[in-house]
């Protein structure tokens, strides 16, 4: 067999990783967006490198967009086979394909806007006047994604033909996060191989443990974090409640946190309502303000078998995981900005977490100058966003094309991080015997904290592909 790296390879975003067996039958594990660089977004996805006709399977490992958001584009192009994934993953990715086709043609406008600010001729449809959204895909391709995803158990080996099986394992990372082990017979040989797809933290909240794949001799992982270490995840309240005492009880002021809709935000309502109930949260009203959070969080919910035991426990205890007097859901974009403008101390939770686009840009842009405030990023921040800007600390940062003054502090924690960081990768790797290991490939991490890794594990197996590098296994 042979594996090819056709995306997050030497980067984080555009998973796509093509498994070829002996005998022509091709597996794509897969198919993210690449959205490193805003400015070639559009050529870096639109086309794929194989021909999607040819695929025979596909595999996603979670509904997280650089993992499944090019899935209705790799089918507008000719897909036609099924996309295998876990029941919450089915669920997820349906409501982030719809928001991130939202997302690509709220960006499609803005060119527009800039275009004809400057005077150069905008593309229009047949309908006139009707300006048509320039979009890797339309509703159609998501809904036909939709109906090609099927779900299946973890740890349930599923025979796919005489020369594969493939089997989930839950990775930890989101709600339905697997990493996938693929057996291979071809030629009398059997080979087995791992992905592990995106992994989590150990202890973290609502997800379980990741968990090793048995007897692979390949692996394929992620190494985000490879580089680096983050806070003790047992810290993560007190860090939060910190952070919310310090904010809106001395100062009054209002505690901005920009976090992903799905996973991250999860995690810190759960944070607060288990404060909540040990009562050690103080009387602020904490909202949510985010459609897509709302939908995924009735997720976490419906799906509560599959989260760790300390969500469970707190379930049976409770009565439900989110759902406490201080939080407040906000659906309606009036009620949005009504609580952003408002001078009363509180909590808001929002999206997107890179502070691109989103109810969060509002409230980040209405809250910047006030010296009472925090602007809390909660995950990553890839470089050239506005949470990147906001953590380089500058006097001013650019907002809906004007200058605002940053007077809010500006504050960051890794305690709520979705992924391992070195020391979870290294607990990882050994539980996967990584040094019997044939052959070992770094993905989904930029060049320096991979090398880092690399470094760490030092043996000759180890690889960093670089895009399209193919090997036989
Ligand atoms: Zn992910």
């Amino acid at each position: 067999m042979k594996v090819t790296f056709w995306g997050a390879a030497r980067q984080v975003t555009g998973s796509m990783h093509l498994l070829t067996l002996a005998n022509g039958f091709n597996i794509l594990i897969d198919c993210g967006l690449n959205y490193e660089n805003k400015k070639t977004f559009d050529e870096d996805n639109r086309n794929f490198p194989f021909m999607p006709e040819d695929l025979d399977l596909v595999i996603l490992t979670h509904a997280h967009i650089d993992h499944s958001g090019n899935l209705p584009n790799l089918i507008k192009q000719g897909y036609s086979g099924q996309i295998l994934c876990t029941d919450a993953s089915v669920e997820l990715t349906k409501n982030l394909l719809l928001d991130s086709l939202n997302v690509q043609q709220i960006e499609s406008n803005k060119r527009h806007h800039v275009r004809k600010k400057s005077g150069k001729k905008a593309k229009f449809s047949r309908a006139e006047g009707q300006r048509e959204a320039v979009t890797l895909y339309n509703r159609k391709h998501v809904e036909l994604v939709c109906d090609a995803m099927v779900g299946i158990a973890f740890r349930k080996p599923l025979v796919i033909n005489d020369h594969l099986t493939i089997e989930f394992f839950e990775a930890g990372h989101i709600l339905g996060a697997a990493s996938v082990k693929m057996t291979v017979t071809e030629n009398g040989e059997t080979k087995i191989i791992g992905f592990t797809g995106d992994l989590g933290n150990y202890n973290s909240k609502l997800v379980k443990d990741p968990q090793p794949m048995p007897g692979i001799e390949f692996l394929v992982s992620e190494s985000t974090y490879g580089g680096r270490l983050h806070t003790d995840v047992a810290e993560a309240e007190s860090l939060l409640l910190e952070f919310v005492n310090n904010t809106c009880v001395k100062f009054n002021g209002k505690l901005v946190i920009p976090a992903f809709s799905v996973g991250r935000t999860q995690a810190i309502i759960f944070a607060l309502h288990q404060l909540h109930v040990k009562g050690l949260l103080p009387n602020i009203k904490i909202y949510s303000d985010s459609p897509l959070a709302i939908r995924t969080t009735k997720l976490y919910d419906h799906y509560l078998s599959s989260l760790n035991e300390e969500a469970q426990d707190f379930y049976r205890q409770n009565g439900n995981l989110f759902a406490f007097p201080q939080l407040t859901t906000i659906e309606e974009s009036k009620e949005s900005e009504i609580i952003s403008m408002s001078p009363e101390p509180c909590v808001i939770i929002s999206a997107a977490g890179m502070v691109e686009g989103g109810r969060i840009q509002e409230h980040v842009r209405n809250n910047i100058s006030n010296p009472y405030s925090t602007i809390l990023i909660a995950g990553f921040c890839a470089p050239g966003t506005l949470g990147a800007e906001l953590l380089l600390g500058r006097p001013t940062v650019n907002i809906n094309k004007r200058d605002r003054q940053v007077y809010a502090k500006i504050a960051r924690t890794d305690a709520f991080s979705a992924h391992p960081d070195q020391n979870g990768l290294m607990r990882y790797f050994e539980s996967v015997n990584y040094k019997s290991l044939k052959k070992i490939f770094l993905v989904h991490g930029d060049e320096s904290s991979m090398t880092k890794f690399k470094d760490l594990l030092n043996l000759p197996t180890v690889e960093m592909p670089i895009e399209g590098q193919s090997f036989e296994l």
